[in-house]
């Protein structure tokens, strides 16, 4: 178990050998209901649980194979939490009420401060894989977070666009896209007073919106309390809307991005969620294939305005 860097991606791979064997769970089993090993059976909304088979640990053992100049290795340390949203097993996150998801973004909020604290975390990743179709095998809703002992890559991008242009107008690039969408309406899904949800100019999903904080905050923890309800509802209403659309279950993966946490000014960074769904119509699945894959080139065969219509049409309650 260890880190490997890639040298010419220039990237960390989370190498953990024995992840890939991690038994079955017996069917009707669910580790994460009350009564459960770990889970009290009552006095909780929303609980954090630490990642029964964790890629990164606060007490790493050294790397198996010792690396060199050209194949550096580091130890896995970081931390792997699972995030239960509800009590209720049948349920998702678009079912819960405003208050409970706002239990949600309060524990979100709890976690990236504590492992953020962390000395050796750099990145607190939040997120959330819902449905088969992604592989999650517990159906009990859930999020998750990784902290990094790095910046991950995807990060170090959005970070060095947005310094730049920062550097070059004075402005932080996502304010200036945000108040384009709204300017332009035409791929706005829904807002209200301190949210917003759009399908961007470029987006590279058919259904994968954005939801930017309309006050320019680079975490979590910069939000007032209003804010925070507000963020909770508005992931509500992009949640029905997502249930909504083809009257089914909705996949999706959901992403928090946020500074950071190596305790250097990020004064150009703006808080935002990604959705990437899989789907782009009905029973229709979008592959990121040889294109999207192989060249990083995105392939989106639909007006993203279209596809936003559909999102803003479609019933968020
Ligand atoms: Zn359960
Ligand atoms: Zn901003
Ligand atoms: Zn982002």
């Amino acid at each position: 178990m260890e880190l490997r860097w890639d040298p010419i991606m220039g990237q960390w791979v989370i190498v953990s050998g024995k992840r890939g064997k991690r038994p079955l769970l017996p069917e009707g089993y669910c580790p994460f209901c009350p009564g459960s090993k770990e889970v009290p059976e009552k006095g909780w909304m929303v609980l954090n649980l630490p990642n029964a088979f964790p890629a990164l640990r606060s007490d790493p053992s050294p790397p198996d194979i010792e690396g060199d100049r050209l194949y550096r290795s580091l130890p896995s340390k970081g931390v792997c939490e699972v995030l239960i949203y509800t009590p209720r097993h049948d349920a998702s996150l678009a079912d819960l009420t405003v208050e409970n998801i706002r239990a949600v973004v309060d524990l979100w909020t709890q976690r990236f401060e504590e492992l953020g604290s962390r000395e050796y975390v750099k990145y607190v990743f939040i997120f959330e894989n819902k449905g088969r179709i992604i592989g999650v095998t517990l159906d009990h809703p859930h999020g998750q977070l990784y902290a990094f002992p790095f910046i991950p890559s995807v990060i170090q991008k959005e970070l060095a666009s947005s310094r730049k242009y920062w550097k070059r107008t004075g402005n932080c690039l996502f304010c200036t896209i945000m108040e384009k969408e709204l300017r332009e309406a035409v791929r706005i899904v829904c807002e209200n007073d301190d949210f917003v949800c759009f399908l961007p100019f470029f987006a590279h999903w058919p259904y994968g919106v954005h939801v930017y904080p309309k006050r320019h905050v680079a975490a979590l923890t910069d939000l007032t309390d209003k804010e925070k309800t507000a963020f909770a509802s508005i992931l509500k209403t992009v949640l029905r809307k997502f249930e909504n659309l083809f009257n089914a279950s909705f996949p999706y993966m959901m992403v928090l991005h946020q500074r950071p946490t190596d305790g250097k000014p990020y004064p150009h960074y703006h808080f935002h969620v990604e959705f990437y769904p899989p789907y782009r119509e009905k029973d229709k699945i979008k592959y990121f294939a040889s294109v999207e894959s192989g060249a990083g080139a995105i392939t989106f065969d639909y007006a993203p305005e279209m596809k936003a219509e559909e999102l803003r049409n479609a019933p968020a309650t």
